[in-house]
């Protein structure tokens, strides 16, 4: 019997709006051609991308995964620390499942995998900009990835240049392809993160976004040339325009709910706003402080009446995860107004007007263009069009696919 095998790529910010000239993207054209698609996945909540694929490889909302956010809450700390490693997931994924049954896995810059071998066979971690400037990049690939991919990794290294896209992402997609020929795994994992990437800089639509469509069209040329038996496309969320950044630490620190130092390092915080892009996620310093909870919901009240402040709406935490499935160790959620983004610092001032288009992400999923799913192979069916779906049906097709479990929701799209 012929052993299951399944490629997933995750086109960071790919959006169902993406999909209209196809003439550009003539190989996701002809996956749309052959296969199957899904017109609108709902993301999770807060809408940025290493939660997003914590919850795609696990089928699980944040408040079960334990990923609620890109990056850990530690405001007294000099340097930024992702949620990066598979041991962070706190529930079972798709990689685990694969790996218990026997099947092979790879992933190449899949956030959430870092340290993730044995788990994953082939492992090429995606690596942040603190730990490239600490380690330098082939030193950190180097120790970071599986043994058995590192000969291909320093074979590919001249693909890099630092972090720069889009090279990092050729550079991950000829791992993949290469990894597909030489090792066949059942599954692999990779995230191309160029189109994410031209729409924080350059706004929701434009030339170089177009670019770096095209960019990761012939990436899906190269994976598609490499042989995988099935391959599963998707974004992880959406995007919306933003024209200002807001820092609601400047405000608490107006308040006297925190102290600073001239440089910006921070003394002590009674309250802080952990921005997570186009909303935040409020701490307090001592959960169980209700007069503390009471006077940081009335100033949060007051700033949302203000019109202004950039506060759309804020949910207590419990509410946050009844309504939408996100929980952490925070006691607010702040959705913003839909047009400004959330920073950390606490010394300029509370709001800076951007001066070029951008585009932003971390919002309430159903707001704005929404990702696709597309997916092609002898696992699925043909011209099926789904109007919905959510990245939680992700693990459970995925599974199918590898021969365990019934395909989940989007089970309709399994022949
Ligand atoms: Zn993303």
């Amino acid at each position: 019997m012929d052993c299951p095998q399944l490629l997933i790529i995750s086109i960071d910010a790919l959006l169902h709006a993406d999909l209209a000239d196809c003439s550009r993207l003539p190989h996701i054209a002809s996956i749309i051609a052959e296969g199957s698609m899904v017109e609108s996945m709902h993301s999770i909540y807060p809408s940025l991308t290493h939660p997003a694929h914590a919850s795609i490889i696990s089928g699980r909302p944040p408040s079960q995964t334990g990923v609620w956010s890109n990056t850990h809450f530690r405001p007294f700390a000099k340097s930024v620390r992702w949620f990066n490693r598979l041991a962070e997931v706190r529930c079972p994924t798709i990689l685990h499942q694969a790996k218990e049954r026997g099947l092979s896995t790879a992933a190449c810059r899949w956030p959430l995998t870092a340290e993730g071998w044995p788990t994953i066979d082939y492992l090429v971690p995606e690596v942040t900009g603190d730990e490239i400037e600490h380690s330098g990049m082939e030193c950190l690939l180097k120790a970071s990835c599986s043994p058995s991919v590192w000969p291909l990794v320093a074979e590919h290294m001249h693909l890099l240049d630092g972090k720069r896209q889009p090279n990092e992402d050729y550079f991950s997609t000829a791992l993949a392809a290469a990894i597909i020929e030489r090792h066949r795994p059942n599954l692999v994992l990779t995230h191309p993160a160029c189109v994410d990437s031209a729409r924080h800089h350059t706004g929701l639509f434009s030339e170089a976004v177009d670019q770096a469509l095209v960019h990761v069209d012939a990436m899906v040329g190269q994976l598609i040339a490499s042989g995988p038996t099935n391959i599963i496309i998707l974004g992880d969320h959406g995007h919306l325009p933003v024209d200002r950044a807001i820092a609601l630490n400047v405000r608490l620190r107006d308040a006297g709910l925190i102290t600073a130092a001239e440089d910006g390092s921070i003394l002590s915080f009674d309250a802080w706003a952990h921005a997570n892009g186009l909303s935040a996620h409020l701490y307090l310093a001592d959960r169980a402080d209700y007069a503390l909870h009471r006077k940081v919901e009335l100033l949060l009240r007051g700033w949302m009446e203000e019109g202004d402040s950039g506060i759309g709406a804020f949910f207590t935490t419990a509410l946050a995860k009844q309504r939408y499935g996100l929980d952490g160790p925070f006691s607010f959620v702040i959705e913003g107004d839909g047009h400004s983004e959330f920073v950390d610092d606490v010394l300029a001032v509370a709001v800076r007007p951007y001066k070029s288009p951008r585009s932003g992400h971390g919002h309430l999923p159903s707001l704005g263009h929404q990702p696709p799913l597309l997916c092609v192979g002898p696992a699925f069916k043909s011209q099926i069009r789904l109007s919905r779906g959510s990245i939680l049906d992700v693990a459970p097709l995925a599974a199918a696919v590898l021969g365990f479990g019934d395909g989940g929701p989007l089970g309709t799209l399994l022949r």
